[in-house]
This record gives structure tokens, C-alpha cells and sequence, in this order.
């Protein structure tokens, strides 16, 4: 059993070659599912890279807008300003000077929507005239960042400030402020416009950011001026620490950066721009969850339908390799099943060859041999040689020593036969009774004489003993016929004649060898 189990451990070659294939078929599978994978991924990464991209261009063109629209009311503030000054300078502080002034603020107002009100501050502070109506006695901004400023500075440049709550109306407004002068050219007073917040909400608000969007305008030193959604906290706070204050401004005047805000924490896709006559900044940004959204549900589609195209290949490929498989098992139980059969059948011709007793060839593997080797030696043009052996006086070894001692006997003259025939092609066989024969192809009459008186030799070797013979032991008569090479010669014409030889060796005395006369029909 241990060797049967060996035999199946053993790999042929047949099955090395379909293990390869399977191999390279799980090396294929591999190879689709990897690019599968990086394809997927590649176009997940390349769709989230547009994404991006599209949001930052949409972002950048919404900040050069509302940049232009930012720079456009504070250049109008601006030129509002320039008119006060001018009348101021040259036509003095009265009272009816002044009421004047209000009067052309008023009808102006109207088309500045963001124009929440203009005031005229002396060179203490004190209010002179608020757009927005009567103000308390002793009313004063002399505290105002933007007053101090033009106050301690010459220049007649418009300064933009805030947020700051509004004294005369208490909303938050945006300053735009510039100086005026008096005669000899002092310091003479400020004159502010004042720009309400909501109002550029209002607008900002119009425009669809998502949720989490945002629009800020600040000045360029980081200070909120506008921020929507509105936020009362946001107000006035200073984003010095936001990555577009810190580090790309200092390169840029545009530019998009994507990072956390220093006011909510949301991470933004940031677009912003500087004003290029005001130190102001614009941004806008879209969160980018939110502008990733409709990235992420095509992603997830995406990956779900190359997942189950993954598992069809996964489940294909294993049946298919399962398959194989189960086609090499059964291959390999019919191919077990042919190689027993065929030791078998090797078995069964073996035995029906062999005679049982003695184990030389029998009766008619003979005769199919003589018939195949007859006709090979005429073809080759061989020669052929024939013993045809009879033990002497074998009836009263029977006789004398009972029938079964008789068997042995023949066996043991079997055994001398078979070790006087060396040559893989003699066959030795046991004709019938007590007569034995051997074929010798490719064998003439010397050597055919050869294989016998070798035989006869051993025999003696073997001193089987035989009371009832001359020579006490066992003896055997041969008959020797050869067929000279390309005769052509009936197997019953070669056996006749060694069968002749043999009737001569008895006749002379038994215990010789005698041989036939040359066959008729010999070749020349
Ligand atoms: P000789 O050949 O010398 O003329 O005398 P013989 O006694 O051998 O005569 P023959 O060849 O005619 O006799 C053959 C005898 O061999 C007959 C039989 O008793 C014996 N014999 C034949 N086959 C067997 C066998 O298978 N077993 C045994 N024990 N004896 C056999
Ligand atoms: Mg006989
Ligand atoms: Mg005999």
C-alpha cells in the first residue's frame, strides 16, 4: 500500500504542466483584479483632482467679482468723502454750511444702498453733523481708531476701518474716513462714511456657497470686516494666524488654499484675491466636505460596482480553477485505474505464459514465439537455433522415486535450463511431460551446440540423482536443428528435424547431443 500511495505522490509531467496553467491562471486573475483596483482608483483620485479643481475656479471667479463690487462702493464712499472735504476747505464749518451738507448726504444716500450714514467730526472729535439726524449734545469719536489715525497722519488717502458698532444708528457698519484740512493746512477734522455690514450680507447671502461656505472681506492686515454667515463673535477678530495671512499673501495677490478656518474649525477650499487699490482682501470658500459630496456618492458607486466586478472575476476564476481540479483528480483516478489494469493484464499474461511447475515459458508461449522468430529471422535474414531436450529414462525415476519426487525433479532441471540460456532473447520453455525446448535467435549450429553441451555440463554439475539410470544421476538427450539465415522454414519442418536429431541421440545411447541435417530451402 505504502508504494501505492508513492505512486500517486509522484507528479507527472502531465499534471506539473496543468498545475503551471494553474497557476497562470491565478497569476491572470491577479493581474485583472490589481488593474481593476488601480483603475478605480485612478479615476476615484482623477474625478476628486477635477472636483477640486472646478470648486477652486468657480471660488476664483466669485472673489474677482465681489472684489470688483467691494472696490467699486468704497471708491464711491471714497469720492462722497473727496466732495465733503472740498466744500469744507473752501466754504467753511457754519451752521447753514452745514445743514447744507446734509441736505446733498441725504439725496446721495439713496443711491449708496450701503451707505448707512456720514459724519463730520471737528479736530477734537466732536460731532458736527450725522447724517442719520440730531445727536446728544457732547457727542464725540475722538477715541476712534480711524480718528486717531488721520489726526497723527497728513495724508489725505481714505482709511478703511471697523467693524464697529455704529454710535448714532448702533449697527455694525465699516469705516471709510478721510481728513480734512483748514486754511493753513492743519488738521482741521475727520469725515466718515460709514458702510453697513448688512448690506453686504444681504448680497453675500444671495449667493449659494452650501452650508458650509463662507465670503469674507478683510483688510489686508487680517481683520474681519465682512464675514457671511454672520457671526456677532466673528466681528472685528483678527485672522493674523490664517495660512492666507501667514504665508500666502506675502507671495500672492491670488491665489486658492484648502485648510481648517481659525474661526469654526470647517476645512475649506479657499479662493482670495487683494485689492489692487485698497488694502483690502476678498475670499471665498466652499466646504469641502460639501464640495466633495457628490464626488464621494459617484465614488462609493464607483467602487461598489468595481467591487462586484471584482468578486465575478474572483468567483469565475475560482470555479474555473475548481474546475481544473476536479478534472485532474478524475484524470489522474482513470489513468490509476488504466496502469492497474494494465500491470494486471501484464500479470495475467505472465502467468498464462509460464508453465506452473518448472517456470520456464509453456507449450504455447513456445509456439508463438517459434512462429514470431521465424519469421523475424527470415526477415533479418538470421539464423535460428532449436534444442529439443528429453530426460533420460524418466519413467522409472517416476518409478523409482514416486511421481511427486518426479515434479521436483523437473523443476529442478527447469532451474539448470534456465541458467544455461543466458541471452535475454533465448527462451526456454517446457514443451510437454518430461521434454523440454529453447529458441536461440540469431543462433547457428555452433552456438546452438554450445547452449546444449553447456547445458549437459551443468547437468552433470548437478549430479541429480537417479538410481535407475547408467550413470546413477540424471541425464538428458538433445536434438539440435538451425535454420540458416533468410531460409524460410515452417515451425512444424524445425521441430520435425530437432525432433528427428533427438529420436538419433536416444537411439545412440541417450545422455549425447546429435544434429539435424542442413534444412531444405536453405538460402544460398
Ligand atoms: P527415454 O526418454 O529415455 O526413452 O525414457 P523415458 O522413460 O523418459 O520415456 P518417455 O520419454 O517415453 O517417458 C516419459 C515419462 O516421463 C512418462 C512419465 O512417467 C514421465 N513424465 C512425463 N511428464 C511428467 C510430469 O509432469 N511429472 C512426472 N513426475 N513425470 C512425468
Ligand atoms: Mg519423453
Ligand atoms: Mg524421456
Amino acid at each position: 500500500m505504502p508504494a501505492l500511495r508513492d505512486d500517486h505522490h509522484r507528479e507527472r509531467p502531465y499534471e506539473a504542466s496543468v498545475k503551471r496553467d494553474i497557476r497562470l491562471a491565478i497569476l491572470l486573475l491577479s493581474i485583472i483584479s490589481l488593474a481593476v483596483a488601480i483603475a478605480t482608483a485612478w479615476e476615484l483620485w482623477s474625478a476628486r483632482e477635477r472636483t477640486l479643481a472646478e470648486t477652486t475656479t468657480h471660488n476664483l471667479n466669485l472673489t474677482q467679482a465681489l472684489d470688483t463690487y467691494v472696490e467699486g462702493i468704497v471708491t464711491q464712499s471714497s469720492m462722497l468723502l473727496l466732495g465733503i472735504a472740498e466744500r469744507l476747505e473752501h466754504e467753511g464749518l457754519d451752521a447753514p454750511q452745514l445743514q447744507r451738507l446734509n441736505e446733498l448726504v441725504q439725496r446721495q444716500q439713496h443711491l449708496l444702498v450701503q451707505l448707512n450714514g456720514v459724519g463730520i467730526y471737528d479736530a477734537q472729535g466732536n460731532w458736527l453733523m450725522t447724517s442719520t439726524g440730531p445727536f446728544p449734545r457732547g457727542s464725540n469719536s475722538a477715541d476712534r481708531a480711524y480718528f486717531i489715525h488721520h489726526r497723527d497722519n497728513p495724508s489725505l488717502e481714505a482709511y478703511i476701518d471697523g467693524p464697529i458698532h455704529s454710535r448714532s444708528t448702533g449697527v455694525w457698519v465699516i469705516t471709510v474716513s478721510r481728513r480734512y484740512n483748514d486754511a493753513q493746512g492743519n488738521f482741521a477734522g475727520v469725515i466718515v462714511a460709514a458702510l453697513g455690514v448688512q448690506d453686504f450680507l444681504r448680497l453675500f447671502g444671495k449667493i449659494d456657497i452650501g452650508r458650509t461656505g463662507a465670503i469674507g472681506v478683510a483688510t489686508s492686515s487680517g481683520q474681519v470686516l465682512v464675514r457671511y454667515p454672520f457671526r456677532e463673535s466673528d466681528m472685528g477678530r483678527v485672522l493674523s494666524r490664517s495660512p492666507i495671512f501667514t504665508q500666502y499673501l506675502d507671495e500672492t495677490t491670488v491665489g486658492s488654499a484648502t485648510f481648517a478656518s481659525s474661526l469654526d474649525g470647517v476645512e475649506r477650499i479657499y479662493a482670495f484675491r487683494k485689492n489692487e487699490r485698497y488694502p483690502l482682501v476678498t475670499s471665498v470658500a466652499l466646504g469641502k466636505d460639501e464640495a466633495l459630496a457628490a464626488w464621494r456618492a459617484d465614488a462609493w458607486r464607483t467602487v461598489a460596482i468595481a467591487f462586484g466586478l471584482l468578486m465575478v472575476i474572483v468567483v469565475i476564476g475560482s470555479l474555473l480553477i475548481l474546475a481544473i481540479q476536479r478534472r485532474i483528480g478524475t484524470e489522474r483516478l482513470l489513468r490509476d485505474a488504466r496502469e492497474d489494469l494494465i500491470k494486471a493484464n501484464r500479470q495475467l499474461e505472465v502467468l498464462a505464459s509460464r508453465d506452473p511447475l518448472t517456470g520456464l515459458e509453456n507449450r504455447r508461449s513456445f509456439d508463438d514465439h517459434l512462429i514470431a522468430e521465424l519469421r523475424r529471422a527470415h526477415r533479418e535474414r538470421t539464423p535460428l537455433g532449436l534444442l529439443l531436450i528429453d530426460v533420460d529414462h524418466f519413467k522409472r525415476f517416476n518409478d523409482t522415486y514416486g511421481h511427486p519426487a518426479g515434479d521436483d525433479c523437473l523443476r529442478r532441471i527447469g532451474r539448470v535450463l534456465a541458467d544455461s540460456v543466458r541471452r535475454p532473447a533465448d527462451l526456454a520453455a517446457r514443451y510437454g511431460g518430461e521434454e523440454l525446448a529453447v529458441i536461440l535467435p540469431h543462433t547457428g549450429p555452433d552456438g546452438a551446440q554450445a547452449v546444449a553441451e553447456q547445458f549437459m555440463q551443468r547437468l552433470q554439475t548437478a549430479n541429480l540423482t537417479h538410481a535407475g539410470s547408467p550413470l546413477g544421476r540424471i541425464t538428458a538427450s538433445i536434438g539440435i536443428a538451425t535454420l540458416p539465415g533468410g531460409s524460410d522454414s515452417s515451425p512444424q519442418a524445425l521441430i520435425e528435424a530437432a525432433d528427428r536429431a533427438l529420436y538419433r541421440a536416444k537411439a545412440a545411447g541417450r545422455n549425447r547431443l546429435e544434429n539435424a541435417p542442413t534444412l531444405p530451402g536453405a538460402a544460398p
